[in-house]
């Protein structure tokens, strides 16, 4: 039996907070997550499930605050499944994350030396997104929009997302209050029926071009000359407006087939002194601010004199792998969705760059490959999903001893478990780096620093 049940309420102590940025208190034990709650706090709680090992409780009533307690400054905050420590100042949430590396690495990893450094974090933590996906509907006969609820897709309804850009924020609203007298209907997902799905603002840190991405069910959108001129009013600064027609009962955003409405095909926005090419389906990554950082880090522990091979796996749109080059004599990327290595081509040749190769694949399966070919790296960098290194490429790695390896990980428990695989077959960890990619939000990144020992 578990010391609470469902529809108690009790006086907890937080104890903790999770990796997702929830507290932590223990009954007898048996432990509790309350959303909202932060270590230290003393809180009045309302039990609203319980499993066999843990339960889930709702806030009440803080008791007794902690010291680091700030109040949220977005609207809906509580209900958003955006942001999850809002109400944990700056300073808490970079101890927070590196708490969360160190804890990976020490009890994961088996690793509890390795120095992890304090947390790279932004001076002003608001609005760096660059790219805001919004899904618009109807709630109680009005247009709403914003951002999810968490675990749902009902949309928090809001005016104002304040980790987006103003841009981003003045579409999504100037839209929302006009859409209806336009004739456009936002899109239902439970009839299937309506126009407007989801609304993409992307924005160029470095040169403020502005591209926007009407998600429509079908190709035949009413009133397509007024929308894209009300975009313009609403944003001077747009250069490229585009539709992308989905027509599937699904939660994927778009669809396949994009066209252009107004403008150009494509934006443009620079990380350090490399160009790169944005279109409307282009991954890129969100806070470019710190990308930069991470990215500068990144090629710091790479180490580059300028006579090595390096390889970047899982390299996206190349965005690394042209941020080494810059420095190495060849940089080889590879990475799995083939219209990203199209974009990672397109980049190198923007730039300039005639000492780069791409390819299409899997990286357990190409780098082997290359190097079985005699195409060997002095330098390799991994940048994998949040599940992390295939074992292949693990083993590719162990087999192949490159002298460094420089590990750009978004999952400190696969980053753990991989650093733990490395080490076991030679490597040591010189040293951990996070950097806060995503304020506001429990998402950690970190770079990790590593030697072959002889
Ligand atoms: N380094 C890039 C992207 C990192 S995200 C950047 O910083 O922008 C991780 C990338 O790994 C994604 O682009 C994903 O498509 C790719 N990926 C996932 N599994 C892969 C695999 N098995 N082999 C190669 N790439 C893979």
């Amino acid at each position: 039996m578990h010391p609470v049940r469902k529809n108690d309420q009790l006086t907890v102590r937080i104890e903790d907070l999770t990796h997702e940025g929830a507290g932590v208190a223990k009954v007898e034990g048996y432990p509790l997550f309350i959303q909202g709650a932060l270590p230290g706090e003393e809180a009045e709680v309302h039990v609203v499930k319980t499993l066999k090992s843990y339960g889930f409780a709702k806030l009440l009533e803080i008791k007794q605050a902690s010291p680091d307690r700030v109040t949220a400054p977005c609207p809906v905050f509580d209900i958003c499944g955006g942001c999850q420590i809002q109400h944990l100042s700056y300073e808490g949430q970079l101890a927070f994350k590196k708490k969360v590396v160190s804890d990976a690495l020490a009890r994961l990893g088996k690793l509890p030396d390795v120095p992890v450094l304090p947390v790279k974090g932004m001076e002003n933590p608001w609005r760096y997104r660059n790219k805001s996906q919004i899904p618009f509907g109807m709630q109680d006969g009005e247009v709403a929009a914003g951002f999810y609820r968490t675990r749902s897709h009902v949309i928090a309804d809001t005016d104002t997302c304040i980790i987006q850009s103003e841009e981003a924020d003045r579409i999504m609203r100037g839209l929302k209050h006009r859409l209806l007298s336009m004739g456009i209907e936002p899109y239902d997902e439970k009839t299937h029926t309506g126009q407007l799905r989801h609304v993409v603002v992307r924005k160029g840190r470095a040169t403020g071009e502005v591209m926007v991405v009407l998600v429509t069910r079908k190709k035949n959108l009413p009133q397509k000359e007024r929308i894209s001129q009300l975009i313009r009013e609403l944003v001077p600064a747009v250069k490229s407006i585009v539709q992308n027609v989905n027509n599937e009962k699904t939660n994927v955003i778009f669809g396949k087939e994009t066209l252009t409405l107004w403008g150009t095909d494509a934006i443009e926005d620079r990380i350090g002194d490399v160009r790169f090419e944005i279109s409307a389906r282009s991954f890129y990554q969100v806070n470019p601010d710190q990308t930069e950082v991470l990215y500068r880090q990144a090629l710091e522990y790479a180490q580059l004199k300028g006579d090595e091979t390096v390889i970047d796996a899982y390299c996206g749109i190349g965005t690394i792998s042209l941020f080494l080059a810059q420095q190495a004599k060849a940089v080889m990327g590879v990475e799995i969705v083939p219209q990203a290595i199209e974009d990672a081509k397109r980049n190198a040749q923007l730039n300039g760059f005639t000492n780069t190769l791409f390819e299409a694949g899997p990286a357990e399966e190409v780098i082997p490959r290359w190097y079985k070919e005699g195409r060997k790296a002095d330098v390799l960098v991994v940048d994998p999903p949040r599940k992390g290194c295939d074992s292949h490429l693990l083993n590719t790695i162990l087999e192949q001893r490159p002298e460094r390896v420089v590990y750009v990980s978004c999952s400190p428990a696969t980053l753990a478990r991989d650093l733990r695989i490395l080490e076991d077959g030679g490597y040591r960890t010189k040293e951990v780096q996070p950097v806060d990619m995503f304020p506001q939000t429990a998402h950690v990144e970190a770079v990790a620093w590593l030697q072959l020992e002889e």
